[in-house]
């Protein structure tokens, strides 16, 4: 299922990758982010748990880290406008479909404009979790896994994080206000997709 995925990601001008696991991944990532390059990214639990945040903290790169603490918002702000200049910007993804498109939900859009242009290269990292069969499968995993899972995360107060379960709520906190599927691109390999073979984030 993962060569048919990369095979059509490539066919949507998108390049694929497949590792086994933490090592093999930093080990790709230094293959293909240079040192000294300019490198933004977006909130993903599966960059944490993958150690990529730290291989970027301790390496060679300018990185434009969202996490410091202690940033006020207009800092935030100015991470995410540097972030369309970046060499490289490095996100997860909420779901990969097995006909080569990525489909991502996002609150302010911080995360999935630059995704869509500005970096020279996007580097999207996901566990085979992500790998759903449609767009449809895609939206729904998104939106009753993913979404009520990250508003916990994020503390809000929204009603899916005590039902478990998204109801398209109009709440002033809704963290869903972007629904964006990426099909192809105009610059070949733009965008690479590194599938790692274990669960990771959600
Ligand atoms: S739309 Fe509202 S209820 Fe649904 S996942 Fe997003 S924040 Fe939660």
């Amino acid at each position: 299922m993962v060569k048919q995925v990369i095979y059509k990601l490539q066919q949507n001008n998108m390049a694929g990758y497949f590792v086994q696991g933490n090592n093999e991944l930093i080990h790709l990532l230094t293959t293909l982010i240079k040192p000294g390059d300019t490198v933004g990214c977006g909130d993903s639990v599966t960059l944490e748990e993958t150690g990529v945040f730290n291989f970027l903290r301790n390496g060679n790169f300018v990185f434009y880290d969202k996490h410091r603490p202690n940033l006020t918002s207009e800092e935030k702000r100015e991470l995410y406008l540097k972030n369309f200049s970046a060499d490289t910007f490095i996100t997860g993804t909420n779901a990969i479909t097995h006909d080569g498109k990525l489909f991502n939900i996002d609150g302010n859009g911080s995360r999935v404009a630059p995704m869509l242009y500005g970096p020279k290269q996007v580097i999207a990292v996901a566990g085979i979790n992500k790998l759903v069969g449609t767009v449809e499968d895609a939206i729904k995993r998104t939106r009753q896994i993913a979404a009520p899972l990250d508003a916990k995360r994020l503390g809000k107060d929204t009603p899916c994080t005590k039902l478990d379960k998204c109801i398209d709520c109009r709440h002033n906190q809704r963290i869903c206000n972007d629904f964006v599927l990426i099909t192809g691109q105009f610059v070949k390999d733009r965008i690479k997709v590194i599938i790692v073979n274990k669960t990771l984030g959600y």
